[in-house]
């Protein structure tokens, strides 16, 4: 047990995370527009509440006496110090600086990706910038400044190791995504496809998953997102278009994030470990169940009449096989959240590469509209018509979110481990999944993943959960196989076996 006073801390702290959790889903799915000046305020001083908390001189010595007794005990003493030591590095002035700048962007980079006009987005971008380094200069020992700034998000990992992950990735995925190319394409579904229609398959979809009307919620946003004020109270988010069926599969992918969630320990309620253990892991979890059972082709056996049922003419003549391929229709193109399976990760190492340079200094934030348009010839062979559907694209650098964006495709690795562990538990995995019976994926996942928390830090999780550190070779042998059968590829010059 820890002591009453310690409890009490950590439960204040919890309490400041869902505030500022409530807050931001308040500002993404109900807030009127005008709201957002007055929003990034608040947002700003429940944050400064919980880093004066957290940074609190008294939670440190309360830290030292603790005489953990077990191992989850020992766990919490020992992230909750990790958070104290980093959050204490920084000084408050500098933290609710960072947090009005990313306020502040919010609204000339959507401004500027509205008009096409880069301009007014960099300044805001350059302080962003100018604030992170001041950031990373508040702590030493890092390798590579980069390495500060993921850790944020992924705790262990390094610039070096991504770098390397990356490079194998790339050289599997550009040339498997060159010979689809080259094969007879996937037909396009006529559509269209009501909304109404989506809503009701996509939340049936999510109940067979595991969403339960007692504990969760799903809204409309114009960007989907997954969110919990803790287990029992879980948020999802999804936005639907007439054109396809883009809004089931986001469905999938954020009552992935909210399993993860939901199935957390009760064990550690009123504590900060009560929630994900890294970005990457959590996209894991969202990509398992939105790409590894959600485009499945066990998974349509079971789904598809439904969705004939559901649209009709919207499906065309297509059969079940031409089905299956237009729901894995793979093409290169501009947008990082519209990317397939196959070459999202690819929008995924050019962020990377282009926020390691800007940190690094290489690369000045003038030359980034030259430089991302460059990346996009060499990684996707797209040429990039402007910036709204370049640079500008993405929220996170308003948000001065630098070493965030490399959590995606490591989500796609670690899914595509995890996926291979939970075949070699569960032998008749396909079958269930053609059944419509998700329980044994949802436990497996609970067991190995979910109940931990952050109690267990992201590598020692994968590598007991797989066996394996990160690897992403059983994510390109997957894709080989899956996208090999869907288009008739030859055997497999891509993939080291
Ligand atoms: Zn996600």
């Amino acid at each position: 047990m820890l002591s009453p006073e310690l409890s009490a801390r950590l439960g204040e702290l919890t309490d400041l995370g869902a505030a500022g959790a409530l807050l931001g889903w308040d500002q993404q799915t109900q807030m009127p527009p005008a709201g957002g000046e007055a929003r990034g305020e608040v947002m700003a001083t429940i944050a400064s509440l919980g880093h004066e908390r957290l940074t609190a001189p008294e939670l440190g010595t309360l830290l030292d006496a603790a005489e953990p007794e077990d191992e989850q005990d020992a766990a919490i003493v020992r992230v909750v110090r990790r958070d104290h030591e980093k959050a204490s590095r920084v000084p408050a002035e500098l933290a609710r600086e960072m947090e009005l700048a990313s306020a502040r962007a919010h609204e000339p980079w959507a401004r500027a990706r509205a008009t096409d006009d880069f301009g007014l987005f960099r300044p805001f971008l350059e302080k962003n910038l100018e604030l992170r380094r001041r950031y990373v200069d508040c702590f030493e020992g890092a390798e590579h400044p980069y390495d500060t700034l993921m850790d944020n998000f992924e705790p262990g990992l390094t610039t070096a190791r991504v770098r390397e992950v990356f490079d194998r990735l790339r050289e599997g995925l550009v040339p498997l995504a060159a010979e689809i190319a080259a094969a007879e394409p996937a037909p396009v579904l006529p559509g269209p496809f009501p909304i109404a229609g989506q809503q009701a398959l996509g939340r049936d979809i999510a109940r067979s998953f595991g969403f339960d009307e007692s504990a969760w919620r799903i809204d409309l946003a114009v960007h989907p997102f997954a969110s919990s004020l803790n287990p029992q109270d879980v948020r999802v988010t999804a936005r639907y278009t007439e054109e396809n069926l883009q809004g089931i599969f986001a469905v999938m992918h954020e009552v992935g994030h909210g399993l993860y969630e939901h199935q957390i320990d009760p064990g550690l309620a009123r504590t900060t470990l009560q929630t994900g253990v890294s970005l990457g892991i959590h996209e894991s979890q969202s990509r398992l169940w939105e790409n590894l059972v959600g485009r499945s082709e066990p998974f349509w056996r079971h789904w598809g009449p439904r969705l004939r049922e559901t649209f009709g003419a919207g499906i065309g003549d297509c059969s079940d096989a031409e089905l299956l391929r237009a729901i894995n229709t793979v093409e290169p193109g501009l947008i990082r959240v519209d990317a397939d399976e196959v070459t999202y990760s690819l929008h995924v190492i050019l962020r990377f590469r282009l926020e390691v340079a800007m940190i690094e200094g290489s690369l000045a934030v003038a030359d980034l509209p030259e430089a991302w348009n460059a990346g996009m010839q060499e990684l996707l062979g797209v040429e990039v018509p402007d910036d709204t559907r370049g640079c500008l694209q993405d929220i996170h650098w308003s948000f001065g979110e630098l070493g965030y964006f490399p959590t995606y495709a490591i989500g796609n690795i670690v899914a595509a481990q995890l996926w291979e562990a939970l075949s070699a538990a569960v032998p008749d995995l396909d079958d269930q999944v053609a059944a419509g019976e998700y329980g044994t994926i949802r436990d497996w996942l609970r067991e190995h993943v979910h109940r931990y928390g952050r109690t267990v830090e992201p590598t020692e999780l994968l590598e007991r959960a797989t066996g394996q550190a990160l690897d992403p070779e059983p994510l390109l042998a997957q894709l080989r196989v899956k996208y090999g059968g869907l288009y008739g590829l030859a055997a497999t010059p891509g993939a080291r076996s």
